[in-house]
């Protein structure tokens, strides 16, 4: 695409993943970023005792995630859903637990809900970083799940954000 830098497997870094990784202690959780682009890759040898996996789950991608589980069913780890499809879908699944918020991985994991991003995952990518100001949205779209109240980002948290995409790779002009 002319103009703009688009990774192999995605159109951006994927937020989910640098906020999530940023909320588990380093000293606590080895953080591995599997790309998964081939059938024969669907497949988990060797699973570690209480190794996650971490999904963000939409209706283009919903199918394969299902398929990943299914094909994997019965190995020894679990599966932590979240994004915008019913979870419904994946309701059979043993060892998939679907999470309606980023604020719900505390019941699973030791988390630090208020820390920054941690885009280590991502190191030295090119990308058009992304700086959160606020969250949340005071229109009323039927088809949107964003949540109706808007927060506003201290100044503290914009600067640690800021300081978070150090490990990436792009240009201030
Ligand atoms: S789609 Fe969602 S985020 Fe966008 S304006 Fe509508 S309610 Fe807000």
């Amino acid at each position: 695409m002319v103009g703009y830098y688009a990774p192999e497997h995605y159109m951006e870094i994927p937020l989910w993943i640098a906020i999530i990784s940023g909320m588990l202690p380093e000293e606590l959780y080895k953080k591995t970023l599997m790309v998964i682009s081939k059938e024969e890759e669907m497949y988990i040898n060797e699973p570690t005792e209480g190794e996650y996996f971490l999904f963000s789950v939409m209706e283009t991608n919903r199918s394969f995630v299902k398929k990943f589980l299914d094909l994997n069913r019965g190995k020894n780890f679990n599966a932590i859903l979240g994004g915008y499809v019913n979870s419904s879908y994946f309701s059979n699944l043993e060892k998939a637990i679907y999470l309606d918020g980023l604020n719900e991985l505390g019941k699973i994991f030791s988390i630090n809900i208020e820390s920054s991003p941690d885009y280590n995952l991502f190191r030295g990518e090119y990308c058009i970083p992304r700086i959160s100001l606020s969250s949340g949205c005071l229109f009323n779209c039927s088809f949107c799940s964003i949540p109706r109240i808007l927060t506003i980002k201290s100044e503290r948290e914009i600067l640690n954000q800021i300081d978070s995409l150090k490990p990436l790779n792009f240009r201030v002009v």
